[in-house]
């Protein structure tokens, strides 16, 4: 635990959803020393025996590990990730070619999304003004008073008050709700045609199936593969592709034709059974992107992460650049001596362009590499830009 300091001490703050941002989010706000009570929808996931949720594993990336660094979690982290030095292209033939993500030793960090989550949560209990509070669903609140009210799983329903409430809820954010009710409140949702799908590769022997230090990339045309390693020595491959196409093979064999088609090298890999049973197991994800303005209402209520802009995976950023709203809030609250009226403000007007622009940046690689479908060489250059 990093030390603590007791301007705030007698103020409340309410983080809602103690996902990735929100978990960081209540560590930074109880090393200020405010009283944190972190209200989070789902049982606490260190004890859940069943994950449902997204991606398995992420990219961590500097401005993630900076702020994991803020609140001394930088080194445990990145202690259990996978450096990721190169992408390994797989062209259709099975020819690999890699491509740096920097000067020599710089790297992207595979990290498991669930162990992340136990990790920040393990960070937040150690504080003595903290209080998780799990099967804490946010049903509704009040902007004006500050009141919430949360369902319990047993039916019970309980209604709390807090000094600042914290949005963290994610992209279908019910905190965010209140803001679409208000005047001059800009917003806007879409969901992209793609899905995606997630294929475990296990391990071959004990040990991994291809080179352990790379991003792959499988590019092809309206569609893609990666795969990222996990430290238990398997990889989570993920197919991007339009719904349509998804809906299309409706049958094991289908399957196959499928990946002897397109991904001919995993088949080993994955195994033949596997993937005719795994692709059917889950129906592929929607990806939505969400923008909005302002992010904050009065000195009450301010939004972070996916609750204030979910963007499109094709840059790898988005918990990325909600680890970067906690630091960013975090250094007006020094800058401005915690006074919430100056400092709720100043967040929206220095961070809403920031967030626009990843979110533009994420939906511009998407949508350039479907306008762009048969030149392989554009394509190619685009997918690198990506990942
Ligand atoms: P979430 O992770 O969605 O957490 C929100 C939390 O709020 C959840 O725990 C939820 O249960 C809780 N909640 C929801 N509603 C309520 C309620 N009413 N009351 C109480 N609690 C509630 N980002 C990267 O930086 N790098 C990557 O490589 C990367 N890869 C990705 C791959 C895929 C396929 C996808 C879909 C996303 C990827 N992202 C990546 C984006 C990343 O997953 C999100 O940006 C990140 O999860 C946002 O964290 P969050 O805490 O804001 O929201």
């Amino acid at each position: 635990m990093e030390e603590t300091t007791s301007r705030s001490s007698s103020k409340v703050v309410a983080v809602v959803g103690g996902g990735l941002v929100g978990a960081l989010n209540a560590c930074f706000f109880a090393k200020r020393g405010f009283q944190v009570e972190l209200f989070e929808a789902r049982e606490d996931i260190r004890r859940a025996r069943h994950m449902k949720g997204r991606s398995i594993n992420l990219a961590l990336s500097h401005r993630g590990r900076q702020a994991l660094q803020h609140v001394g979690m930088e080194e445990k982290i990145v202690s259990q990730g996978i450096p990721m030095n190169a992408r390994m292209i797989h062209s259709p033939s099975g020819k690999l070619s890699s491509i740096p993500y920097g000067k020599k030793g710089q790297f992207i960090l595979s990290v498991d999304r669930a162990n992340l989550n136990r990790e920040l949560l393990t960070e937040a209990e150690t504080y003595p003004n903290m209080q998780l509070n799990f099967d804490h669903k946010l049903q509704d609140w009040s902007a004006e008073t500050g009141l919430m009210t949360f369902a319990r799983s047993d039916g019970s329903v309980q209604e709390i008050q807090a000094d600042l409430i914290v949005g963290c809820d994610g992209a279908f954010s019910a905190i965010r709700k209140q803001f679409l009710r208000r005047s001059r409140f800009n917003y806007s949702q879409t969901y992209i045609p793609h899905g995606y799908m997630e294929l475990t590769m296990p391990p071959v022997h004990g040990e991994f199936a291809m080179e352990p230090n790379y991003l792959h990339i499988w590019p092809r045309n309206t569609f893609m593969m990666i795969a990222l390693p996990n430290l238990d020595k398997t990889f989570t491959c993920t197919l991007f592709m339009p719904f349509e196409e998804f809906e299309k093979i409706t049958t094991g064999e289908e399957v196959m034709e499928f990946f002897h088609r397109y991904f001919p090298d995993t088949i080993p890999l994955i195994g033949a059974d596997a993937l005719k049973r795994d692709y059917f197991r889950l129906p592929a994800q929607a990806m939505v992107s969400v923008k909005c303005s302002p992010y904050h209402i009065g000195d009450k209520c301010v939004l972070m992460g996916d609750a204030a802009h979910a963007v499109v995976p094709f840059y790898g950023q988005g918990m990325n650049a909600g680890f970067e709203d906690c630091v960013v809030f975090d250094e007006m609250m020094e800058q401005f001596k915690e006074d919430l009226s100056v400092v709720l403000p100043e967040y929206t007007r220095v961070r809403v362009p920031d967030d626009h622009a990843i979110a533009d940046l994420a939906m511009y690689n998407y949508v350039e590499m479907r306008a762009h479908v048969n030149s392989r060489w554009f394509l190619f250059r685009k997918l690198l830009d990506n990942f």
